[in-house]
């Protein structure tokens, strides 16, 4: 009696009470495949750092003495898709029982789910154990709203998991900090350098050119940065709460050209991968800032903890609640093709350069430059959310579809109509300024609106609100806008909007 037990790239969770005890009856398989390879194009480092870490994964397995099959890209049994490798596989073992956590992915879900139907064994689709909460937390706790309001979810949460609680009410008195965060970066304090964890994984690039998986972005010296094993994502996070979370609320929102990384935590991928449990990295800030809270201020680390318990867990709720209709919501109807230098960086926008370039070179952008740079740009300009979708998905490394295409198409670009995001993120070159140094060094006047120096930004930014204002003027957070816009004489609303029918029509010279 032989039971198959599937682990799929993003289930690296070391702690799945399935490996607490070692079976002869069980084989865990994982298995590379074109069929996520080629999902979408995706960034070199993200496709190496998922084969690494699964690599390591099955090696660990190993060694605690459990039973493991690995299928590499270019084994010669490799059907390139799950199901094609389970059949196989479940013939060649002999079978009784196939087993798998339940996927992130609603597309693998589904394919799973198809396939165990067509089985004549025994099947069972087990927990990841590795959320706070259930797919259906969210969903249940909204039903019958409109929009799902992720303060309140967070509350909620807060309570349910006795998180920065005192007495049951939020410690310090306010469940959000966000008005003592949220600086621009000055450098008064220097940026840490984040750890680079130094794997070389030639030999992975040199399977994926041979097999010819398309791939984007760079990779310098074959030198992965990134996390890929237990060890080495509990040793980020330990530097991250040592280091940058005294800093990370000041600084989250700020936009600089001093590095790439600011006071990130830079955990996203180990997270979304499993090689941490979202409780003990919420756990480890918060136990950081009680030992020194004359370093961590209840700000940094409320901060932290709203975009774990909060944001992350509120995130894969509407991801459940919504699929599969989410991934092709576009309630602005926006068609136009992202531009080319979305995949070279070659824009004269500053901004938008080093958002882009910085992506391109360490498969890695910070939220607000995610959301307010690169997704800004495409929103105002009115860019197709499928391709705008495939490129957030390829990109960055952390990046998979439950939390890339809520934050994308919710989040950034407005596409699901208001349902996570109460109203669309967009801004001005005056936000920008703002909250970065990039305007300093770009030829585009962040202070000009019209004119071949104006800032890009400003004229689409009041063109995006004239074009849609029958579906956005009676959002009330948006009353205010147009208001202003109202108050406008004719003829600089005239320039306005020949100014942005222009750049729309020459994104690519931007
Ligand atoms: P930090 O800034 O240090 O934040 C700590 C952790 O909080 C992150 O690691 C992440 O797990 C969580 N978090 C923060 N914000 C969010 C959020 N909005 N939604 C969910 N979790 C959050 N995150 C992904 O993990 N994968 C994606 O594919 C992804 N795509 C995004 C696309 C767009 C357009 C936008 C605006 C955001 C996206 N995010 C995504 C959310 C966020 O930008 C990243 O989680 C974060 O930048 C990762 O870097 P970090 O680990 O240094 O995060």
């Amino acid at each position: 009696m032989t039971t198959l037990r599937l682990i799929l790239g993003d289930q690296l969770n070391a702690q799945h009470s399935w490996f607490q005890e070692v079976r002869p009856d069980v084989t865990y398989v994982l298995m590379e495949v074109r069929q996520e390879t080629d999902a979408v194009r995706h960034h070199l480092q993200k496709v190496v750092a998922f084969f690494a870490a699964m690599r390591s994964f099955a090696e660990r397995l190993r060694q605690q003495g459990h039973r493991v099959v690995y299928l590499t890209l270019d084994d010669p049994q490799n059907q390139q898709t799950f199901p094609g490798n389970l059949q196989a596989l479940l013939r060649a073992h002999q079978a009784t029982r196939l087993e798998w956590m339940l996927p992130d992915e609603w597309r693998v879900d589904q394919q799973l789910q198809e396939f165990a139907a067509s089985l004549e064994i025994e099947t069972e689709a087990v927990d990841s154990e590795h959320f706070f909460e259930p797919r259906e937390t969210l969903a249940t706790l909204f039903r019958g709203k409109k929009t799902y309001l992720m303060e309140s979810f967070y509350r909620k949460m807060r309570q349910k998991h006795q998180i920065l609680l005192d007495a049951g009410k939020p410690v310090g008195g306010k469940w959000n900090y966000d008005q003592d965060n949220r600086q621009r970066y000055d450098g008064a304090v220097p940026l840490p350098e984040p750890l680079h964890f130094h794997r070389d994984v030639s030999e992975l690039v040199q399977l994926l050119h041979e097999q010819g998986v398309v791939t984007m972005g760079h990779l310098a010296d074959h030198d992965l940065m990134w996390p890929t094993t237990r060890e080495q994502a509990l040793q980020a996070l330990e530097a991250f709460v040592q280091e940058r979370l005294p800093f990370f609320g000041t600084y989250q929102d700020a936009l600089t050209e001093a590095g790439p990384f600011l006071f990130h935590s830079l955990l996203s991928f180990a997270l979304n991968v499993k090689l941490l449990h979202p409780r003990e990295v919420v756990e480890a800030a918060v136990q950081a800032w009680e030992q020194r809270p004359d370093v961590i201020s209840l700000a940094q680390v409320e901060g932290f903890v709203r975009q774990i318990l909060g944001w992350r867990e509120f995130m894969r709720g509407v991801y459940w609640a919504q699929m599969p209709e989410y991934r092709s919501m576009n309630f602005l109807e926006h068609d136009r093709p992202l531009p080319a230098w979305f995949w070279t960086g070659d824009t004269k926008m500053r901004c938008l350069q080093q958002a882009i370039t910085q992506s391109l070179q360490h498969a890695y952008a910070h939220h607000i430059q995610r959301l307010m740079v690169t997704g800004n740009f495409a929103l105002l300009a009115g860019i197709d959310p499928d391709a705008v979708d495939a490129w957030y998905l390829g990109i960055y490394v952390d990046a998979l579809e439950w939390v890339e295409v809520t934050n994308t198409r919710g989040m950034s670009q407005f596409a699901d109509g208001g349902l996570v995001a109460t109203k669309p993120y967009v801004a001005s070159a005056n936000y920008l300024n703002r909250m970065g140094d990039h305007c300093t060094r770009c030829p585009y006047d962040p202070k000009l609106k019209t004119g071949p120096r104006a800032c890009p930004f400003n004229a689409l930014y009041w063109d995006f609100f004239d074009r849609h204002r029958a579906r956005l003027q009676r959002n009330p957070r948006i009353g205010m806008t147009y208001r202003t816009w109202d108050r406008m004489a004719p003829e600089a609303q005239q320039q306005l909007l020949q100014q942005a029918s222009w750049i729309r029509d020459h994104l690519e010279a931007l």
